[in-house]
């Protein structure tokens, strides 16, 4: 009896802890219905003209950001929509204050209190929008916010009424890390390295992803705008608003190619898709 006891003893506190284990949330900010002309944007002259043509839109998607508990920290990934917002000529948006960021936490059990760091994958109204309910700094890739500050940029602003939210007190980060797999650039963004972002240019010009990564090793990638679907993504269809279309391309290149050699689950903002892909953590 007391030889069993003493081994029980023994054993016990060999077990090995369970490493920092990570968490992450989808957060739902509201619905966006899109015209079929941006999602499935025709090439040259068309891909931008068409957006102002009247056409066919598609069902509510959602406006998704991300929320990521890990050693003992809440980082956000993206802030989300407000009510404030103004429709585009491409865009129909569907938010209630009860959606926005504060409700959209604790509908998932978290507190806005707790965020620790948020972190922007772009500079899109239904991304940084919800920055206002924040008193932290919100991290931004210097390069986007380098061009959101252009006069074209602000032009845009003014004229489709999505001003960047005032009282927000964006941070300039540098992706001065280096390649991380397929991605040209990165930054850890936590001290193990378990969260990055990393760049994914094309949508906008200093669109980044977040890369963490899951208890399981699995890359879990939240892509942001990079494409508004997984359809999307292999199809390698560049959207109708990004400045470059073959940035955007390089961009899906990267990711699938990222995806060959570590198994990735693909997030982006808008996918319908994006919360059963987490759930079930299906890779591409
Ligand atoms: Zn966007």
């Amino acid at each position: 009896m007391e030889s069993k006891l003493a081994s029980t003893a023994v054993e016990y506190p060999a077990r090995v802890p369970p490493r920092s284990i990570m968490r992450i949330h989808a957060l739902t900010t509201g619905t966006v219905r899109l015209k079929h002309a941006f999602l499935y944007a025709k090439s040259g002259l068309r891909r931008q003209f068409d957006l102002f043509l009247p056409g066919p839109w598609s069902d509510p998607v959602p406006i998704h950001c991300w929320a990521i508990e890990h050693a003992g920290r809440l980082i956000l990934a993206d802030t989300g929509e407000t009510a404030a917002v103004h429709d585009l000529p491409f865009a129909r948006f569907d938010v209630t204050p009860e959606q926005e960021l504060p409700g959209a936490l604790a509908a998932a059990g978290l507190a806005l209190a707790d965020v620790e760091t948020a972190v922007l994958t772009h500079m899109h109204g239904d991304h940084m929008d919800g920055g206002i309910h924040l008193r932290g700094t919100v991290l931004v890739h210097d390069r986007e916010l380098m061009f959101s500050r252009t006069r074209g940029a602000r032009i845009a602003q003014r004229l489709f009424r999505q001003p960047v939210p005032v009282g927000v007190d964006f941070r300039p980060v540098a992706l001065d890390d280096g390649p991380f797999g397929a991605f040209a650039q990165s930054r850890p963004l936590s001290d193990d390295g378990r969260i990055l972002a990393v760049a994914s240019p094309g949508h906008t010009p200093g669109h980044i992803s977040i890369l963490c990564i899951d208890d399981e090793g699995r890359h879990v990638l939240l892509a942001g705008d990079a494409t508004d679907t997984l359809e999307q993504l292999h199809a390698r269809r560049p959207d109708a608003v990004a400045p470059k279309p073959a940035v955007s391309v390089a961009t899906m290149e990267a990711i699938l190619a990222h995806g060959r050699e570590h198994p990735t689950v693909y997030l982006p903002s808008h996918d319908p898709e994006s919360v059963a892909r987490l759930d079930a953590g299906a890779t591409l």
